[in-house]
């Protein structure tokens, strides 16, 4: 069996277009513009590249994109004030805190001062509440991606056996909640699961959110299986230079799955198509307006 490839890249255009219909028709018929706030503390390169990204594309959908980078050694304190500003802001309907921050920051308390109506990371405590409990929420940008990209591949998940490898709390934990919402039977494997072949060997979907190049392979993989790989990891190759791979050793799950996403142009740029679609999301909740449909969980 050679499994069908989703398209990452091309979703996420289609999302894109989505959110930008729904912010000029904000805009005409309400003369409001959605706002997201991007903060950077410090300089680290990937964080860097990926807060331009954000700002880029926020731009091209139509939105307001407010830049915010603080200096490596900005106090907890300000970082704090700035925040309290941007919750206040109306023109800021979402609020994003690139992570990781400089160790002297403590993430959990920068994370929970945010408004969670404006928290489009889906990262404070009371969004992941109302998610644990079934109930509207901001929903985290990668796990929100690859709902939508199983939803758009099966329809409906009820039912299924889904093993999601990984327990963090950006990708893990709200990708099973995700799927226990949609009735989904969902097991969590993680560092410390006994025979993880065998648990993934059980599973119609496979999403792996583990970090380690390459880890799942086809001899772990149901035939027909659908495989999401979350993981970003950069190895040597043997000529020289690096490339990008999963956590799915891509060529042997493809050959047994039934659906797969690769990397790169899988996971990744849905996760920025659901942090625009989360702004969006805020944005109208904010206004009592309508949300748009399918941009959500
Ligand atoms: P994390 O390090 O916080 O969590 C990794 C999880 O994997 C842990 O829960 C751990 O228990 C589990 N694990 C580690 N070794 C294991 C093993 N041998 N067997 C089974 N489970 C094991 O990582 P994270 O933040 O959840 O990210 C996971 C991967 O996803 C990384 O490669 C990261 O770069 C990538 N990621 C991608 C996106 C995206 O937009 N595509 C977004 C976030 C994270």
């Amino acid at each position: 069996m050679s499994a069908k490839i989703i398209d990452g890249k091309a979703f996420a255009a289609t999302v894109r277009e989505k959110v930008g219909a729904h912010v000029a028709r904000l805009k005409e018929e309400h003369g409001i513009t959605p706002g997201l706030a991007v903060v950077l503390v410090g300089e680290d390169p990937a964080s860097q590249v990926y807060v331009r990204s954000k700002g880029k594309m926020t731009v091209e959908v139509g939105m307001a994109s407010f830049e915010h980078k603080l200096d490596v050694n900005t106090s907890e304190s300000d970082l704090l004030a700035l925040i309290a500003q941007l919750n206040a802001d109306p023109k800021v309907h979402g609020i994003l805190v690139q992570l990781p921050l400089p160790s002297h920051l403590d993430s959990d308390l920068v994370m929970n001062s945010i408004d969670p109506a404006k928290d489009v990371d889906g990262f404070h405590i009371s969004n992941v509440g109302l998610l644990g409990t079934g109930q509207k929420s901001m929903v985290p940008c990668t796990p929100l991606g690859c709902l939508m990209m199983l939803r758009d591949h099966h329809g409906s998940l009820s039912g299924m056996n889904a093993v999601v490898i990984g327990r963090s709390n950006i990708v893990g934990k709200p990708m099973a909640n995700l799927l226990l919402g949609d009735s989904c039977t969902v097991t969590i494997a993680h560092s410390r699961t006994r025979d993880l072949p065998g648990v993934v060997r059980q599973a119609d979907i496979v999403v792996a959110a583990v970090g380690r190049p390459e880890m799942v392979v086809g001899d772990w993989i149901k035939p027909g299986a659908t495989v999401i790989d979350v993981g970003i990891n950069r190895i040597d190759k043997p000529e020289g230079g690096t490339r990008l791979v999963g956590d799915a050793h891509f060529d042997s799950c493809a050959a047994v799955a039934g659906a797969i996403t690769p990397v790169p142009g899988g996971v990744g740029p849905m996760t920025i198509a659901c942090l625009l679609a989360n702004t969006i999301t805020a944005c109208c909740r904010a206004n009592g307006l309508a949300e748009p449909e399918g941009l959500t969980a």
